[in-house]
């Protein structure tokens, strides 16, 4: 007798990364949400990480494009192609045993009608019967919180174009928010800074290379400099200057309030029981953004409240569709309150 492997996937379709849970495997797919098209046909040339080093590197023929960079579907036919890519890229051969189901999680700014876009980019890729899973309810189960539990659970979901925060319990979310400052406005931010400061213009990928080594939201570490090559803007030649930790917090400054900002107006709109246990419980933060430093402590600081970072912020959301999947109960409850 054979037995065959379920092939359900959870997917994470992030502004920055999209990532695939296999049932039974765990993540087999973690790439930038980029495609690289010909604009001559709008062909896509490649998809995730060798469509990611294109940036800022392409010809006048070729665009690196984001499809969801701000938290919504700019390019519907692109996010299919993506999608599509990724779905074939996960399930491997086609000959298929049956139809795997699928769990999608997409930026709370998605509208109903680029849902069923996404649904339909899942159907033509092989899924049966795609269910939309909110961002913040993924993350949370991702992160093992008891949101069935009737308590209260805050998520803080920094990804690279949208922060969202929510508050879970009973297995909905009570109360949620959801800004377009993330990873990205922070890149943005350092940008603006070394041209402001140093008259250099540097790239994205050269912004986010900063924040990750260098960067911290909150009590920089003196003495740590990092040296960042980039156009002189004066001259119109290239250029090597030495930046400091420091600085980079002061750059970063603004895009951080806001995300503390919005974590403080999602807890001011949250009712008391709910807050007393948050207080109890302690905020949980998930996505990359999470990772710059001492944002935790900043956040904590601000909030009195304790923050927890998730077991691994970049796949928390990716793990949170897998269990669905693993969950029968949930996954109907889920399928029943679908949009459309
Ligand atoms: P999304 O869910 O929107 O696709 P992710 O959760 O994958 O986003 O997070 C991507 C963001 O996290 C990017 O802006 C990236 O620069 C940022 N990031 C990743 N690692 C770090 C790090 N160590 N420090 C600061 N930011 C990071
Ligand atoms: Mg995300």
């Amino acid at each position: 007798m054979k037995v065959f492997l379920s092939r359900d996937l959870g997917i994470d379709l992030g502004t920055a990364n999209t990532l695939v849970h296999m049932k039974g495997k765990g993540i087999v797919i973690c790439e930038p949400s980029v495609v690289a098209i010909r604009s001559d046909n709008n062909e896509p040339l490649a998809v995730g990480d060798r469509a990611k080093e294109m940036i800022g590197r392409t010809p006048g023929n070729i665009m690196a494009v984001r499809p969801l960079k701000d938290g919504v579907i700019s390019d519907f036919n692109v996010t299919f192609k993506m999608l599509k890519y990724f779905i074939t890229q996960a399930l491997g051969s086609p000959f298929v045993f049956a139809r795997p189901r699928v769990v999608i999680c997409v930026p709370s700014g998605v509208t109903a009608v680029e849902e069923r876009a996404v649904k339909e980019a899942a159907v033509a890729a092989g899924a049966k019967e795609p269910i939309i899973l909110e961002e913040p309810m993924a993350a949370a189960i991702g992160a093992d919180m008891p949101v069935s539990d009737p308590t209260g659970n805050m998520i803080v979901d920094i990804g690279g174009g949208t922060t969202e925060v929510a508050v879970i319990s009973m297995g909905g979310i009570v109360t949620a928010g959801s800004i377009r400052v993330a990873g990205d406005e922070m890149d943005d931010a350092i940008i603006a800074y070394i041209k402001r400061h140093y008259n250099l213009s540097v790239g994205y990928q050269s912004a986010e290379e900063i924040k990750k080594k260098i960067g911290f939201a909150y009590k920089p570490e003196k003495g740590l400099v990092y040296s960042i090559k980039g156009r002189d803007l004066m001259t119109g030649l290239p250029k090597t200057i030495e930046i400091k930790s420091e600085e980079i917090t002061l750059a970063l400054s603004e895009p951080v309030a806001s995300i503390i900002d919005a974590v403080k107006i999602c807890l001011e709109r949250t009712p008391p029981e709910l807050s007393g246990d948050i207080m109890d419980r302690g905020i949980i933060m998930a996505g990359g953004g999470s990772l710059l430093r001492n944002l935790d402590t900043l956040l904590a600081d601000e909030t009195g409240i304790p923050v927890h970072l998730a077991e691994d912020p970049l796949v928390c959301v990716a793990m949170g569709t897998g269990r669905v999947l693993e969950n029968e109960g949930i996954l109907k409850k889920i399928a029943s309150m679908q949009k459309s």
